[in-house]
């Protein structure tokens, strides 16, 4: 047999796709001739699958020897390809039986020793060959990994020789078995550590229970970033299918193998990140802070500090939940439904509204400063809240206020509610949805209309207030949303000016 296949997966923003290795060898001067869109990095994989080869004492074949990867349309790079290369090579030139590969996918980029090395993205890979009912081989690094496609069965292994000797049926390797190492979580730090700012905690609660977006704004030092980080905490632990989403996105985009999981994402970029830096980008795509950050929460401290384009292409994926990366050859679609939380001071110097006359800023600087964040995008937090500093007395008691976990237990029935009578976050309610879940009486309707009016508030903000509603309702455990919580949710919208 001079024709061999082997198949194995390559990796498209947080997909993989099935990608054919085939080898075919001629007769003709040796020669070897790489077809199918290889980049560079796989361009180079000819001279590490014949040292590895070589120096596992097998036959490099003397002849003339055709591969292909297909799709060819599809962008390939990377060294995960060694593996099924080689395994290609040595079954087209009878060393391995080429019934052995039948059923299998493999990843795994080759040293020249023959040793495999761990590869990026193995997760969506496993998810996509246990789609496929295959067996999936992969560097023995990332089984741990390959296993939290639960049902897939995974062959770990660490050299090439080893993997020969299993696929002729010497040696037999047994199906990798997962230690649950990975099914770990770090602690999120706990409510109860902020000392007071009980209206900045309602707020964390409410934007946890529906799902809101959250801006707090008030001097340096009054725990902005502390409240902020607060908030994983208080939200429901992932299910199994958004715990493989955000693993899978570990996967792609991260060298190092997954460590820790599953567990919400917390993921604070500084405000001198780049566009790419944050929505994701690069000749090859690659996943940006807003997908890191998916399922889980993005913020972002000294808003007014970044890039106001930036900012702007926030706008898209608040709404749908994904951002799409054009590049010249490819487009590639990453998840990005993260909670924004967001902090500011109310001027440039920091200390505008303190009793201490420290700010020095003008009106128009103020006004200049406020003016970086666009409408459309403050339209887009639910909840806008300022946090005063607190006044400390010498021998007060701290406080011990609530705890994260007592928070997240009424959270957690909140978003049960809104489950069972809608199947989303209050936050995702459309527009159908809001109309029948979000009903007033005529007289309240009324009544919003006015305070919109006399707040001059879009119909966006109009709706998210409506859902803002739904939530606090939600949290009192009653179905009809009533004036109290209408006018709740208003003081959750910025004054105008
Ligand atoms: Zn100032």
């Amino acid at each position: 047999m001079s024709l061999a296949i082997v198949l194995s997966r390559a990796q498209v923003g947080v997909e993989a796709p099935a990608v054919t290795v085939e080898t075919h060898l001629a007769n003709g001067l040796p020669a070897l001739t790489l077809v199918g869109l290889p980049e560079g990095a796989v361009r180079e994989s000819k001279d590490r699958v014949r040292s590895a080869i070589l120096n596992c004492r097998l036959d490099f074949p003397a002849r003339r020897i055709t591969l292909n990867l297909a799709p060819a349309d599809l962008p390939k790079d990377g060294g995960r390809f060694d593996l099924a290369i080689a395994l290609g090579l040595l079954a087209a030139s009878g060393q391995l039986p080429t019934l052995a590969l039948e059923g299998i996918e493999c990843l795994g980029e080759l040293a020249l020793s023959g040793a495999i090395r761990p590869v990026q993205g193995v997760l969506p890979a496993a998810l996509a060959a246990r789609e496929a009912g295959h067996t999936l081989i992969v560097p023995a690094v990332n089984a741990e990994e390959a296993c939290l496609a639960s049902g897939l069965k995974v062959i770990a292994v660490s050299h090439l020789l080893e993997l020969v000797s299993h696929l002729n049926g010497q040696t037999t390797i047994a199906p990798y078995q997962s230690n649950g190492l990975l099914l770990q979580t770090q602690p999120y730090p706990d409510l109860s550590e902020v000392q007071g700012q009980t209206a900045a905690k309602r707020a964390l609660l409410v934007a946890a229970a529906g799902a809101h977006n959250l801006l707090f704004s008030g001097p340096p030092g009054t725990g902005k970033t502390l409240l902020a980080s607060r908030l994983p905490g208080l939200l429901p632990p992932l299910d199994e299918r958004e715990a493989l989403e955000v693993a899978a996105i570990l996967s792609v985009a991260s060298h190092a193998p997954l460590t820790s999981w599953p567990q919400r994402p917390f993921r604070q970029p500084h405000h001198s990140a780049s566009g790419p830096a944050l929505v994701g980008g690069g000749s090859r795509p690659q996943p940006g802070e807003i997908t890191l950050a998916h399922h889980g929460v993005l913020f972002l401290d000294e808003l007014p500090e970044f890039d106001r384009r930036v900012l702007e292409v926030l706008r898209e994926p608040l709404e749908s939940g994904h951002i799409v990366i054009s590049r010249a050859r490819d487009r590639v679609r990453f998840p990005a439904r993260f909670q924004l939380v967001a902090a500011m001071n109310p001027c440039p110097c920091g200390y505008h509204g303190e009793p201490t006359g420290r700010c020095r800023c003008s009106t128009d600087q103020i006004q200049r400063y406020r003016n970086k964040l666009s409408g459309p995008l403050l339209d887009r937090i639910d909840l806008h809240l300022t946090v005063a500093r607190e006044a400390t007395s010498l021998g007060a008691m701290p406080q011990t206020g609530e705890t994260s976990a007592s928070a997240a237990q009424i959270v957690c029935e909140a978003r049960e509610r809104q489950q069972q009578r809608q199947g989303c976050a209050n936050a995702f309610l459309d527009l159908p949805a809001l109309r029948q879940h979000c009903v007033l009486t005529p007289e309240d309707e009324a009544w919003l209309e006015t305070a919109c009016e006399r707040l001059s508030l879009s119909l966006r903000a109009a709706h998210r207030l409506l859902k803002v509603a739904r939530t606090l309702a939600d949290l009192e455990r009653v179905e009809a949303i009533s004036r109290s919580h209408i006018a709740e949710a208003l003081q959750y919208r910025p004054s105008s000016g």
